[in-house]
């Protein structure tokens, strides 16, 4: 029985080091820590500029004026150019053709 208590305690000891040994060997091996979070945040393919419908400026997304048109969201360079959009006749909510005569 006390052998068997030994083993238990005897167990974890050996692989902690034998994980150790096997972390320095991959070390030596490959010459570099394992650090998987050590690479750098960055964005993915540089920043997506969006075009602003009404005047064709180019505008970051994040400083946009947005408008949800539909299920489309559209981005503008300013507040002036978004109510521009809004004023504009007919080419908002995408389909003519739904609005009339379907029940289905
Ligand atoms: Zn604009």
């Amino acid at each position: 029985m006390l052998r068997f208590a030994l083993l238990f305690i005897l167990i974890p000891l050996v692989a902690r080091m034998f994980w150790r040994t096997v972390d320095h060997f991959i070390e030596g091996v490959t010459g570099q820590t394992r650090h998987p979070a050590a690479r750098p945040q960055a964005p993915p393919h540089g920043v997506q500029m969006v075009r602003d419908p009404v005047c064709g400026t180019f505008i970051l997304p994040e400083r946009a004026v947005t408008l949800l048109d539909g299920r489309t969201r559209l981005f503008f360079c300013s507040n002036a150019c978004r109510d521009k959009y809004r004023a504009r006749p007919s080419t908002r909510s995408g389909r003519p053709e739904s609005a009339e005569g379907r029940t289905a």
